[in-house]
């Protein structure tokens, strides 16, 4: 974690230290609050939040007439803070309170990290003491469900896969059916995302959700973004939103960029909280998303 922490800190803290060294010059004159504006926007905050932020940090800056280096980066904390939100529930939901398993879809558009992000997450189950099965729905991408098989040999869960181009829901019905006969904790599936047309997306989604919930409730649907893509993540985002109810979100690559905004942006245009980070390729590269470590590793 301390690792993950100091990795959030390298991508993202170009951007905190904009926003503290222009808020710490001795004018804070209307032309600084504009660059400040300027560097939320660059981060990928997005307008509304960006123009709410400043607009309270001003308000409260001339109000308390805070001038010091530390009072000025409490308030921007502060004000940080309420942005990213700190009543969300962030767990990720695992268990069914049933005594089947929990059921957890991963959606998102191919190459955002969700197979990736699966078997991260499988890992970090298996570690905690519980049994996963690993539903390989994306049958579109060629390589996935090998992929998927992999992380699955490596950390200890078994992955239930299909024919080539077959049936994602038949596969994603499977899956949970062997979750069920193991007596599995949780099983996680990894669906595809090919964004060509919406209806196409609908109609598969829908089936896996639909097929999947025969056997009982779905706990989670997590949709990975590519922190990387920006505003385009978002238009990403509402698509699939329509589509299917999301319950989390899941930012990977920020390790990859100093738009770390993006996580309210997102928050903002789903209602649903950011649950989980990626912050690398590697197995260990997934965190828990905390708001206050994020803004701690933002503003140093
Ligand atoms: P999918 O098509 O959505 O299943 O995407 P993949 O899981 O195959 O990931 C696409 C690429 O992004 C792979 O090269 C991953 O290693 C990489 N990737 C996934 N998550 C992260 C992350 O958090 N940080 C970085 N730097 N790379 C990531």
């Amino acid at each position: 974690l301390v690792r993950l922490r100091a990795r959030l800190a390298r991508s993202q803290n170009s951007l905190g230290k904009g926003l503290l060294t222009l808020l710490s010059r001795d004018n804070l004159d209307e032309d600084t609050w504009e660059e400040i504006e300027d560097t939320l926007l660059t981060a990928d905050v997005g307008v509304a939040p960006t123009q709410e932020l400043v607009e309270r940090l001003r308000e409260r800056v001339r109000v308390l007439g805070t001038r010091t280096p530390e009072g000025l980066r409490t308030l921007l904390r502060e004000e940080l803070l309420t942005l990213l939100g700190t009543d969300f529930d962030r767990a990720v939901k695992t268990e069914s309170g049933l005594d089947t398993p929990g059921v957890v879809m991963v959606v998102g558009v191919n190459g955002t990290g969700k197979t990736t992000t699966t078997g991260k997450l499988a890992r970090v189950l298996v570690a905690d003491g519980r049994s996963v099965v690993l539903g390989a729905a994306d049958t579109f991408r060629a390589a996935a469900a090998d992929q998927l098989q992999t992380w699955g040999e490596r950390v200890g869960a078994r992955t239930v896969r299909g024919p080539e181009g077959g049936d994602p829901a038949s596969i994603a019905f499977d899956a949970v059916k062997e979750g069920i006969a193991e007596g599995a904790d949780v099983v996680l599936i990894d669906t595809a995302g090919r964004l060509h047309t919406k209806t196409g997306l609908m109609d598969e989604l829908g089936k896996v959700k639909r097929v999947v919930e025969k056997h009982g409730p779905l706990d989670e649907v997590l949709l990975v973004l590519d922190a990387t893509t920006g505003q385009n993540g978002l238009v990403q985002a509402r698509v699939f939103a329509e589509v299917v109810d999301i319950t989390g979100i899941v930012l990977t690559k920020l390790d990859g960029t100093a738009k770390g905004g993006i996580v309210v942006a997102v928050q903002r245009e789903l209602g649903v909280p950011v649950k989980l980070v990626g912050l690398g390729e590697g197995p260990d590269d997934l965190a828990p998303f905390e708001p206050e470590a994020f803004v701690d590793a933002l503003i140093g």
